[in-house]
């Protein structure tokens, strides 16, 4: 009984010490970088935006339907309020209504860097539901309040802004800046193809792009006390897919046993009923290694040990949809379709499942999964087609890669109190386009959020709080000043 109980002492200090070692062996990976700040006109940042989400630069999903008036506007409201911008860069109308910017950097053997950002914005589902009007602009309770103020004319406010306020200290370039604007991001994202194209007519390389995609959260992440500002290095891939049946069909008075229908049903249940792995490497596991040095006990030593907590971790992380969509290929049954009466029995009836691809599978690999669990011969599987369809992108580097240094340093240096970490972007971005054009393509914005606050984005209430605007163009100055100055 004694020796039992030694042993176990010996195996219970044997896994202290490694669980301790564990949380030694992962030092913080923070950048350490001088704090800086940027004289930036919070006021104009303000007004600015405010003015900007007054025009309707509603998305459509048909070209013909684009609001050109409200983008004529937008483009024109810029052209005035951004003179030297527009003094000192090219400006390039390209997709419609699209804009590409050329600031030209002093030495042209550097590659350039492209920033992006887009002018449209989702529809608003139900005017009468928001506090205040959606395209009013209105400041009040500590935000700005309207479509576009987080998703994203905040973002081509922020980089106008900086553009203007660099410009006019005297700055300017030593590698050339891109910045791009699309006017259909949201739908079609043509404009941004098109600048893709024109930039690739013209054997252009970049070294890196940085768009929209994550944010700064704020006590999103369970275990950290500081705010994490998580840069997307890479986003998940998208693939629709057709699950389809056919019979020879007739009257419903005498059946055969299955239908095309139920078919297609079974197979939906197949495949809800055993969703892609779940795994911890790539974006996911550069997220823990960054963010667990910083995190409270219990979790730092969870964390820091997924050696042994791995199971744990992964179970907690699959139960909530937003970290469930980090560590898998997520499936979605969007579409349904059978016969189109009653008592007529289904020459052909289909489903569409949306899946957003993990970086770690292709359109290839998951298409010859959904096959083998469906495991029906009588059922075809064909993509469905869908603009937004493309792999997973390339996972871009981290430290050491001149772009998230120049990121991740711009944060660091302005907020100190703000942790970095490389994360994956769940969503797709117009980013997408350029894949084949840089070395490495960064997601983010410096948008501070809590989880109710991120709810709004595309949702009722859609607002940014004034104190975080003052951010916006003094980031922007420092990844300019950073990835393109001396
Ligand atoms: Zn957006």
């Amino acid at each position: 009984m004694r020796r039992v109980a030694l042993a176990l002492g010996v195996l219970l200090l044997a896994l202290v010490v490694a669980l301790g070692a564990g949380v030694a062996l992962t030092p913080s990976r923070q950048p350490v970088v001088p704090p800086a700040s940027e004289q930036v006109d919070v006021e104009a940042m303000t007004q600015h935006l405010a003015e900007a989400i007054r025009f309707r630069t509603v998305s459509a999903a048909r070209a013909e339907d684009v609001n050109r008036e409200a983008l004529d506007g937008l483009i024109a409201w810029m052209e005035q309020t951004y003179p030297r911008t527009h003094d000192q860069l090219i400006r390039e109308v390209v997709g419609g209504h699209s804009l590409l910017f050329t600031w030209r950097g002093a030495d042209p053997s550097l590659p350039p860097i492209l920033l992006m950002s887009h002018m449209d914005v989702v529809p608003v589902e139900n005017e009468a539901e928001w506090t205040h009007p959606p395209f009013d602009g209105v400041i009040a309770d500590g935000a700005l309040w309207g479509r576009g103020a987080m998703d994203d004319k905040v973002g081509v406010v922020g980089i106008l802004e900086a553009v203007e306020g660099l410009i006019a200290e005297g700055f300017t370039p030593q590698r050339t800046v891109y910045l791009s604007f699309g006017h259909d991001e949201e739908t079609l994202g043509e404009g941004s193809l098109a600048a893709a194209a024109l930039l690739r007519e013209r054997g252009v390389r970049l070294s890196w792009v940085l768009d929209e995609g994550m944010v700064i959260t704020d006590g999103i992440i369970a275990g950290l006390s500081a705010p994490a500002a998580l840069i997307g290095v890479s986003e998940r891939g998208y693939l629709s897919v057709r699950i389809e049946a056919a019979d020879a069909g007739g009257h419903s008075s005498m059946p055969p046993p299955t239908t095309a229908a139920g078919r297609v049903a079974r197979a939906v249940a197949r495949l809800e009923a055993e969703p892609f792995p779940a795994g911890l490497d790539g974006p996911a596991s550069a997220l823990f290694a960054w963010l667990a040095p910083e995190m409270r006990q219990p979790l730092r030593t969870v964390f820091s040990n997924l050696w042994l907590f791995r199971p744990v971790v992964l179970s907690q992380l699959t139960q909530k949809p937003s970290t469930n969509a980090l560590v898998r290929t997520t499936q979605a049954v969007t579409m349904l379709s059978g016969s189109l009466q009653d008592n007529v029995l289904p020459q052909s009836a289909w489903a569409v499942v949306n899946l957003r691809l993990h970086p770690r599978d292709d359109q290839a690999s998951a298409l010859a999964r959904l096959a083998e669990v469906i495991d029906d011969p009588t059922i075809t599987l064909s993509p469905y087609p869908s603009g937004l369809n493309g792999e997973p992108s390339p996972i871009a580097g981290d430290v050491g890669s001149p772009g998230f240094d120049s990121i991740a340093g711009a944060i660091r240096a302005l907020r100190p109190d703000v942790l970095v970490a490389p994360g994956l972007t769940i969503g797709a971005t117009d980013a997408r386009r350029f894949i084949d054009l840089a070395d490495d393509i960064y997601r983010f914005m410096p948008l501070q959020l809590t989880e109710p606050e991120r709810a709004a984005i595309h949702g009722t209430d859609e607002r940014v709080k004034l104190e975080n605007l003052a951010l916006f163009p003094a980031f922007y100055r420092q990844v300019i000043r950073r990835g393109a100055g001396a």
